[in-house]
């Protein structure tokens, strides 16, 4: 079998393989990479060596999903496979890729027709059941990352290929992990954070309700500028029941729609109580309600993520100087966000703004740290070991190799290796 890496080997974006069996060939993820600070910048997987014969989703994030359509593009009938809400979320963030390259002058990656196709070619799977295509059969399993995140066991013929799209063995407050992973011949696995464990995440929350119950004592607003998906609703759930009644909580950006399809997979989610939380907040509608949120005390979660562009610069703009940011989520060098958080500065249209209140970083990544990837290792116990998902997982390919005797190979994006 060769596995062909047309992304994120030794990178972190565009996930994008394809197995070649011999006799069949897939596609597992086909995403793109947004090159931060850059609006002009997307990166695509390289070109597919051959067509595939069906394509595996592992989630909704456009890392993952984001060049799917472009198979489309010429009426293609191949199917592909994910979970009911990750179809639904994909279809959301491809119209939006469509509208962000055209709000940016940049040329469309594909067409609303190809997403069409797309869709009337998918092909449904569910965390727990046994698929089969082509002689190839997969067990599916809930990955713990976001809604719809699944990961996949292949058997081919016997030899078992496990691909762990991104993953999350710790519960949080609306997932509840991933499922313990079957043995497996050869393992593809997210290392974005072999090199840390993050902090416990109680330890977390209490530190972002200290900042909160400050802020709004002295009167001003809490922004918490948050991916659409995932991190946003994480956030409705920590922050809904504590903070009803005294002081608004106000959701803005794309992160409402998909709030809205959260609230259709109920069953998938770990907190069941989820639905009233979402009552407690208010899905900003229009520009007076922007204007209204910053008035008085409140909290703000907003896209986009690394305040490069979406309502949160808005809203940071409007904000009173009694007021504090706190980021969750990793903020590349180039955005916003991280000009933020090292500089107290951001930059629109070329132009620096110096911001006056405080700038928080707490972490709540719904990524696997060290701890959660060698527990799936162990479990796995793979002949081999495939590191993708990061940008330095040279280095942990010798730390397995040298410190741990694993035959562990970090793949460049480029590179095809028999396996
Ligand atoms: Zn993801
Ligand atoms: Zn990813």
């Amino acid at each position: 079998m060769i596995l062909h890496s047309l992304g994120a080997g030794q990178e972190v974006g565009r996930s994008a393989f394809l197995l070649d069996t011999g006799n069949a060939r897939f596609v597992m993820d086909f995403g793109i990479k947004l090159v931060p600070g850059d609006k002009k910048a997307v990166e695509y997987p390289l070109e597919l060596p051959a067509k595939p014969h069906f394509v595996f989703l592992s989630h909704a994030h456009l890392d993952h999903c984001g060049y799917l359509p472009s198979l489309y593009s010429k009426g293609e009938t191949v199917p592909f496979l994910a979970t009911k809400p990750t179809l639904e979320i994909s279809k959301i963030m491809w119209k939006d890729a469509l509208k962000v390259a055209k709000l940016n002058n940049n040329p469309p990656p594909f067409k609303h027709k190809d997403i069409k196709q797309a869709d009337k070619y998918w092909d449904p799977v569910i965390v727990g059941q046994k698929n089969s295509l082509l002689g190839i059969n997969m067990d599916i399993y809930d990955a713990g990352h976001i809604l719809g995140s699944v990961y996949a066991n292949f058997d081919i013929q016997g030899k078992k290929v496990l691909y762990t799209g991104d993953f999350k063995y710790t519960p949080t407050e609306l997932h509840k992990g991933a499922d313990h992973p079957p043995e497996t011949d050869v393992l593809i696995i997210e290392s974005t954070y072999w090199y840390q464990n993050h902090p416990p995440r109680e330890e977390q929350i209490k530190k972002i309700y200290e900042i909160v119950d400050d802020v709004i004592e002295s009167g001003g607003n809490v922004l918490f500028p948050s991916f659409a998906l995932g991190r946003t609703q994480d956030l409705i759930d920590i922050l809904a029941d504590r903070y009803y009644g005294k002081v608004p909580i106000y959701v803005d950006g794309m992160g409402k729609k998909i709030t809205k399809i959260y609230l259709q997979h109920l069953n998938q989610l770990q907190d069941k109580n989820f639905p009233n939380k979402v009552k407690k907040v208010r899905f900003i509608e229009n520009s007076l309600q922007r204007r209204k949120a910053t008035e008085r005390p409140s909290i703000i979660i907003s896209t986009a993520g690394m305040l490069d562009g979406g309502p949160a610069l808005e809203h940071m703009l409007n904000m009173s100087p009694k007021s504090a940011v706190i980021l969750t989520g990793f903020q590349v060098e180039g955005t916003n966000g991280h000009r933020l958080l090292t500089q107290n500065k951001i930059k629109i249209d070329n132009y620096e703004l110096k911001v006056e209140f405080p700038v928080y970083y707490i972490s709540l990544s719904a990524h696997a740290d060290r701890g959660d990837i060698f527990r799936f290792i162990q479990q796995t116990s793979p002949e081999k070991i495939i590191l993708v998902h990061s940008d330095s997982s040279q280095v942990f390919e010798e730390e397995l190799r040298e410190e741990f005797g694993y035959d562990a190979k970090a793949i460049k994006t480029g590179e095809s290796i028999k396996i």
